[in-house]
């Protein structure tokens, strides 16, 4: 008899039943869990509750007699009712507590993890190699040498690896919006009506809870859609996506990103097709190195980079706080409550959280990370909060992304310095300072704005660790500079105990 096979719900494209190194067998039957546990531990979106549930059943569907698909309170009953005593076979799992799941289970070979541009091994291997010195740009050239990628034989294509230096511009001044072509929506259809009325039947009768909005449906749910979506980025959107990549609008939240993040931690794409398209496109003409050189870097280094740290730095790595930051959450904020907040950037980009369940990393990182980090709130609350909140975010990509490049609280393995940030950045980056009540040059008074003065008061609370470091020595000097530090450390209270 043929072993079954077990897919996740983040292993949904062809390439986890395919050929290759631990392939499946091209006959294996097919299990897939719907776990309701996984839904109550956490008080997810319900955007993201609803997209994963529809991508796991418009897989069912493909699969047709070929899945058994089990709705179950636990993997572990689930498991049981479909595949009893019997082996089966999963390809590694996404979390560490997956993994601890499936290596108890007798009876269950684990295949190795697809999805993914690099085996463990050889990222073990370069760690090791670097005598566990990991900086991020050596990690990304390393991959673009060993996978081929927009390479000109052994020099980067166009004779420069970084283009970061042009992918850094303002958004343009006086338009709402950066102008690009639209990215790829999906159209509802009846499995979405199903999963509608699934998460209603939980809230009402299984005390299960959600945040956010649940409005139509915004990314890909099957392998057609995620290649449409694919598609319509290298297409029409890739060619302007560098120059802008760390601007923000408010009438333009996505500008030219991909929005394919989803799609690629959904298992819909694999890595290596998406940066192929990419190169292509460059390739064909279509597109210019630094918008490229600038996809692939997100793709094949960041994307990689996290996934790789999140083996390498191991299960523990999730209780770092270096700092020593033991502040709530708010409520306001644990409820998307973009209402209640005053600040109109972090208001803007609450309210993009809640309705869509997605921002792009600037938001992410100098926008809510950053205010997170100023108030010194709580970095395992915090990263359970992006857990929570984006459609995009499983354990892997929060705990480096999170605990690591947006808390600090690893004190520096994962990034040189903490990001954060006073107002004048988010002026200069965005057109979200206009119009709001505060102002981002005022630390003290009435207009001060809550991140300037935030930025200030964290570099008080960690000086002597950061006037220890080279690449934030200077913004102790400056903090040594301010004649009214007094005032801006009893500057009103309001920004740390209620929403600003
Ligand atoms: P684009 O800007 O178009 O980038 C292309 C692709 O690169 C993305 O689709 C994504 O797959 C990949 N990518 C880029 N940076 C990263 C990164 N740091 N980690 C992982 N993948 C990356 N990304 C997630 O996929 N899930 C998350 O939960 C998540 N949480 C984040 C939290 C914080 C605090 C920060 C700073 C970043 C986080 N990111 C996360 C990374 C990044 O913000 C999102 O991948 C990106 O905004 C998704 O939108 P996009 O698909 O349009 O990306």
């Amino acid at each position: 008899m043929t072993t079954a096979h077990w897919l996740f719900g983040d292993q949904l494209g062809p390439h986890f039943l395919t050929r290759g190194p631990g392939a499946v067998d091209q006959d294996a039957p097919v299990v897939m869990i719907e776990a309701r546990s996984v839904f109550r531990r956490r008080r997810f979106h319900r955007a993201k509750a609803h997209l994963v549930l529809s991508a796991m059943r418009h897989r069912a569907a493909e699969l047709g007699d070929r899945v058994r698909y089990v709705h179950a309170e636990t993997y572990r009953e689930g498991l049981r009712e479909a595949v009893g005593r019997d082996p089966v076979t999963v390809h590694h799992p996404t979390s560490h507590a997956a993994v601890r799941f499936v290596r108890s289970r007798p009876r269950v070979e684990v295949l190795p993890a697809r999805g993914f541009l690099l085996a463990h091994d050889a990222f073990r291997a370069w760690a090791e190699e670097h005598d566990g010195h990991l900086r991020q740009e050596d990690f990304y050239r390393w991959v673009r040498r060993e996978r081929d990628l927009l390479m000109d034989g052994a020099e980067p294509a166009g004779g420069r690896w970084n283009h970061d230096h042009d992918n850094r511009e303002p958004p343009p001044r006086d338009t709402p919006t950066l102008g690009a072509p639209t990215p790829y929506r999906p159209q509802e259809n009846d499995i979405d009506e199903e999963v509608r009325a699934t998460l209603d039947r939980w809230e009402r009768e299984d005390g299960i809870r959600f945040a956010g909005r649940d409005g139509p449906r915004r990314f890909p749910a099957s392998r057609r859609e995620a290649q449409a979506a694919l598609r319509r980025f290298t297409g029409h959107r890739l060619a302007g996506f560098g120059p802008h990549e760390d601007a923000m609008l408010a009438g333009d939240p996505v500008m030219s990103h991909s929005l394919l993040s989803s799609s690629l931690n959904l298992g819909l794409l694999d890595p290596a097709e998406c940066v192929a398209a990419a190169e292509d496109a460059y390739r064909a003409g279509e597109a210019p190195l630094n918008s490229v050189e600038g996809f692939v870097r997100q793709v094949a280094g960041w994307r990689e980079y996290v996934w790789q740290l999140y083996w390498y730095f191991g299960e523990d790595y999730r209780n770092s706080n270096a700092l020593r930051h033991h502040e709530p959450v708010p409520e306001w904020f644990a409820d998307l409550d973009a209402e209640a907040v005053t600040a109109r950037c972090l208001a803007t980009v609450l309210a993009q959280v809640r309705d869509t369940g997605w921002t792009h990393h600037i938001p992410r990182l100098m926008v809510l990370g950053s205010f997170a980090l100023q108030r010194g709130w709580d970095p395992r609350e915090v990263t359970d909060w992006f857990h929570r909140s984006f459609v995009d975010a499983y354990d892997w990509v929060m705990l480096p992304n999170v605990t690591g490049m947006s808390q600090y609280a690893d004190g520096g393995r994962m990034t040189t310095k903490p990001y954060t940030s006073g107002g004048a950045y988010i002026h200069r980056m965005s057109d979200l300072c206009s119009g709001c009540a505060y102002r981002p040059s005022d630390r003290t008074g009435e207009r001060a704005c809550p991140f300037t003065t935030g930025y200030w008061r964290f570099t008080h609370r960690h000086r002597s660790l950061l006037a220890g470091n080279q690449r934030t020595s200077r913004a102790v000097q400056g903090l040594d500079r301010l004649s009214d530090l007094d005032d801006v450390l009893h500057t009103d209270r309001r920004f740390d105990d209620g929403a600003p």
